[in-house]
């Protein structure tokens, strides 16, 4: 990286196609979790830097949302080209910065390309619709506008595919776009939008300011933003959505999760396994679609539980980028420490600990690591239950129909996931009919998000109405005109 640091390795910000130093001079290490290194500096930027960015993104939808929609897109064909050529160097950075396998972090990176193949799709998405005959000699028409300046506001523990959630599709339909990465896994935004330029994006049009508290509140503040997204953990979400919609903003808040996975006893119990290990310790337990609960129906509760302590056992603690390492550090040192509070927690609660992931080799090592670990015996009284640990820490309940199960799922305030492992229809046709959640999985571990359909959960795992990704949107991200015309 040439322009987007500083000398002293400090990331810049970017401003109307200018990568600028925040002007706040306050910084963050941004460690590699996996050695504790000092992979570059964050700033922790100002209003005075937000402010410079929205005036650039507020010049810049002048030209860009009177920009023909098939040019538009052209930008982002091109933008896919060359994420595609770089797509080895991108999943190194994400692990480096965040952690997460190489393999993981790969598989991100397409996460990401998908959004902008979607994004590019804008000619077709961006249609309006007419109706020639709403009474004698009277036609009716809808057609689709950008909403102005968007704000982004991003998680740590994806660090492309989240971002890609956001700009390309707002950019593709005309906006322009202040992308506020999270301090934790700031790097990889700078690239995304360097690369960006390259494919020949005007200036302004895409603008990132690192920071924290500071830059969310003055995006929300903000007259000129007309919308925000934003993902992230449930209290700032509920946050961000109840102070943006205070100063008029659209806005959608994707939160947190307590995602539960029921398996029958009819299910095929070592696929069951095998991805259920993906599903609760794969980035660490870094995902909001990661498996926190499994929740055994029936008489086969000792053996998959026996099972999945086997299969923990197998799996490879490390950093990331050696080969054959599946389970990486977690973000940070006090997320290392506020995990391990929770497993004091859940033994002080009762739960029996049949796996301790404190006790693995490289949790001495001086990376951020904490090994599989797993409680049975997990009642809806506990809190290892009840929150959202967002670490490698699965609880175990045990329950004698598929009812039940739902039932209990149904406790959590979160609904963002919930997976199911049968072999039989009816029970795949109840699980779908009453449980909260709004991504389902059956027989898989992660229902992922896809670019093309809607993706967002219920209950406090969402706020707003309009879902990221998919038809939700584009519709999020255009505001609409009805011409009603009599000739
Ligand atoms: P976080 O809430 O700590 O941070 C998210 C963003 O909000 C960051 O950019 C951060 O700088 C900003 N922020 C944090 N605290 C703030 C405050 N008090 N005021 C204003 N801004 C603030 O989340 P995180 O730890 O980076 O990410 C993990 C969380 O994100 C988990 O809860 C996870 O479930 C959730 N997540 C949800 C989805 C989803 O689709 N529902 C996807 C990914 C992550």
């Amino acid at each position: 990286m040439t322009t987007t640091t500083t000398d002293e390795n400090v990331l810049n910000n970017l401003i109307g196609g200018t990568w600028k130093p925040a002007t706040s001079g306050q910084t963050e290490v941004v460690p590699n979790p996996a050695t504790g290194e000092t992979l570059a500096r964050v700033p922790i930027s100002n209003r005075e830097d937000l402010d410079a960015a929205v005036k650039a993104a507020k010049e810049a939808f002048q030209s860009w949302s009177r920009t023909s929609v098939p040019k538009r897109a052209r930008i982002l064909f091109k933008y896919q080209q060359l994420l595609v050529d770089h797509w080895d160097e991108l999943a190194k950075l994400i692990t480096q910065e965040n952690g997460k396998s190489y393999k993981e972090a790969y598989g991100e990176v397409q996460r990401g390309i998908e959004c902008v193949e979607f994004a590019a799709g804008a000619p077709t998405l961006m249609m309006g619709k007419q109706l020639p005959d709403i009474a004698t000699n009277i036609e009716s028409g809808m057609y689709r506008y950008p909403v102005g300046i968007v704000g982004g506001i991003t998680p740590f523990n994806f660090p492309m595919m989240v971002p890609c959630w956001m700009f390309p599709l707002a950019v593709a339909c005309g906006n322009t776009f202040v992308l506020k990465p999270s301090e934790r896994t700031p790097i990889l935004a700078n690239r995304l939008a360097e690369l960006f330029q390259e494919a020949g994006l005007p200036d302004g049009v895409l603008n990132v300011v690192h920071g924290a508290h500071d830059v969310v509140n003055g995006l929300l503040e903000h007259p000129d933003v007309k919308a925000i997204s934003f993902v992230g953990s449930q209290p700032v979400a509920e946050y961000v959505y109840r102070t943006g919609a205070a100063h008029g903003k659209r806005v959608q808040a994707l939160a947190g999760a307590k995602n539960h996975t029921i398996v029958m006893p009819d299910a095929d119990l070592d696929a069951a396994v095998q991805q259920i290990i993906g599903a609760a310790f794969g980035s660490a337990g870094e995902r909001c679609m990661a498996c926190s609960v499994v929740v055994a129906v029936g008489e086969i509760g000792d053996r998959l539980l026996d099972k999945l302590i086997r299969a923990a056992d197998e799996i490879e603690i490390g950093n990331g980028l050696d080969e054959n390492v599946f389970l990486g550090p977690v973000i940070r040192d006090s997320h290392k420490e506020r995990t391990i509070k929770y497993i004091e927690t859940g033994e002080k609660e009762g739960a029996l600990l049949v796996r301790d992931g404190r006790r693995d080799a490289a949790t001495s090592e001086r990376g951020y690591f904490v090994g599989p670990t797993i409680f049975d015996n997990v009642t809806p009284e506990m809190k290892i239950w009840q929150d959202e640990i967002f670490a490698p820490v699965l609880s175990y309940v045990r329950v004698d129909s598929l009812e039940e199960a739902i039932e209990l799922a149904n406790k959590s305030d979160f609904a963002n996931g919930a997976c199911l492992f049968t072999k039989d229809g009816h029970n795949v046709r109840t699980f779908r009919e009453t449980i909260d959640a709004g991504m389902l999985g059956i027989n898989l571990g992660v229902p992922a998000p896809m670019a093309f359909f809607p993706f967002s959960g219920w209950k406090n795992s969402f706020y707003g109405d309009l879902h990221a990704n998919g038809p939700d949107g584009v519709e999020f991200y255009t505001r609409k005109k009805m011409v009603t015309a009599r000739w």
